[in-house]
């Protein structure tokens, strides 16, 4: 750790140093999240998932998360009470797909609360990296509550022609509400729209978007929950399900074409991460959408998928830390998603 920071009264931003050696393997893409390793002695350990707000555009090899207090949560308060400047941490490599395929559009952000983490990310990659307007409606309990207040004006005056920012606070008008969000979107209707916060309000802005007209494939929306499986266990082979058959895998990776034997019974992602394969994934549970992968050939079954809707599956996305083989031969591809 190479600075710790209160960033409000519930809340810290946390710096990684990242090892030399590894340096390679934690770069980013705006929006990811890394997941971090906090010791329990009551379970050895736990895993949680805390987005990444630092931009790889802005901040080097600076990696920031910034985590507020869960009430009665146990690895935020055991962050926000414990993580001292020179602690070593085990953190998985940065993954997941809340992020921009093109920063050079124009964009249209909702955060709620801690939701503001991966979006801030966002938000400055675009300004920096990108040439189209940038809208941010953040909402937030309070005034005392605002996470990146600070980093927000600064950004505010310094790209006054392309960005534009609503400031809600639930303390002077209540919750967000539709007419609110709609009045910035059907401003914006061609954008890519990215949503982090709780629930309701992500419900409320995707209501919203899909009113004003704006395309499925550009809305984003990021789930923060907390991990109950445990993604630093590899050596585990997961059995989930009684066929003892073999099927074959042709998987594109990383820019190779693998082909492997596939037991009918493993998760996909269980058998490459076995056979040394560096496959993406996080909570291994079919939560959080690290190791979506997209078919292109034969078929498999998802044990699992609280990601992923409709129109993703029908996009030939898959997760495969859940994904079993329906077919004899698949093909699947982690590589240009
Ligand atoms: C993709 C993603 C990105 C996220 N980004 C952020 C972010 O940027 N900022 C942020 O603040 N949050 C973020 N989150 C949420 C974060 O991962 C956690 O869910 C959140 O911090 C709450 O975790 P918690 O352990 O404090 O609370 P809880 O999960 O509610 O804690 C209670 C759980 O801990 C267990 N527990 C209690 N005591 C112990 C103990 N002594 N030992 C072991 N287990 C115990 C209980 O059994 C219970 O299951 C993100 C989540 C995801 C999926």
């Amino acid at each position: 750790m190479t600075d710790v920071v209160q960033e409000t009264i519930d809340s810290v931003t946390i710096a990684f140093d990242i090892p030399d050696e590894i340096v390679e393997d934690f770069k980013y893409a705006p929006g990811q999240f890394v997941t971090v390793k906090i010791p329990s002695e009551q379970t050895g350990h736990v895993a949680r998932c805390y987005s990444l707000s630092s931009s790889p555009y802005v901040d080097d090899f600076r990696l920031e998360i910034g985590v507020k207090r869960t009430r009665d949560g146990y690895a935020s308060n055991w962050l926000c009470d414990n993580v001292t400047v020179g602690m070593e941490m085990t953190v998985l490599a940065p993954s997941g797909q809340f992020t921009a395929k093109n920063l050079d559009v124009d964009m249209a952000f909702f955060a709620g609360g801690s939701g503001i983490t991966p979006v801030l990310s966002l938000v400055k990659s675009a300004l920096i990296a990108g040439g189209g307007e940038v809208v941010l409606f953040y909402a937030n309990r309070d005034i005392e509550s605002v996470m990146y207040g600070g980093q927000l004006e600064q950004i505010a005056a310094e790209f006054p022609e392309r960005f534009s920012m609503v400031n809600w606070l639930e303390s002077e008008r209540g919750i967000p509400t539709a007419q609110a969000v709609t009045e910035i979107l059907s401003d914006h209707k061609g954008t890519e729209v990215f949503m982090c916060g709780p629930a309701p309000f992500m419900d409320l802005v995707e209501r919203a978007a899909v009113e004003c007209g704006v395309n499925h494939a550009n809305v984003h929306r990021e789930v923060f929950q907390s991990l109950s499986g445990d993604p630093f266990d590899t050596a585990t082979l997961r059995r989930l399900s009684d066929d003892e058959g073999i099927a074959t895998a042709t998987v594109y990776l990383n820019g190779d074409c693998i082909t492997v034997e596939w037991p009918r019974n493993t998760p996909l992602l269980d058998v490459l991460l076995s056979q040394g394969h560096n496959a993406p994934y996080s909570c291994r549970e079919g939560a959080c959408s690290a190791c979506v992968c997209r078919l292109v050939d034969g078929d498999v079954d998802m044990v699992q998928n609280n990601i992923l809707v409709e129109e993703d599956v029908q996009d030939g996305e898959r997760l495969a830390c859940q994904a079993l083989p329906l077919t004899d031969a698949v093909t699947v591809s982690f590589d240009a998603l």
